[in-house]
């Protein structure tokens, strides 16, 4: 499917071979995100390079937890995680 006006902050996973169609434009595999969503945090060392966190950070951590919906808040106070929907499991062990 042709992609027109697309949302270029986006980031996306691009197919290396060229399209079977022959077509010579760029296969995207998947959309990884938005620009936008890259959080920034200052470092401990003193270094003033941000280190930048992608959002499938978020991803990776916050989808293995039992819940209908997650969103992490970024503000001065620090970082928020909220969740929704949490599924508690009963608890078995000793
Ligand atoms: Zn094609």
């Amino acid at each position: 499917m042709p992609l027109i006006r697309y949302e270029i902050s986006d980031v996306v996973r691009i197919v290396e071979e060229p399209c079977p169609c022959g077509r010579p434009f760029h296969v995207i595999e998947a959309v990884e995100g938005r620009a936008e969503d890259v959080l920034f945090f200052s470092r401990c060392n003193g270094n003033s390079e941000p280190v930048a966190v992608h959002p499938n950070v978020f991803h990776q951590a916050l989808e293995l937890v039992p819940s209908s919906g997650w969103q992490v808040v970024q503000d001065e106070a620090g970082l928020t995680v909220r969740m929704t929907g949490l599924r508690m499991r009963p608890f078995v062990g000793t």
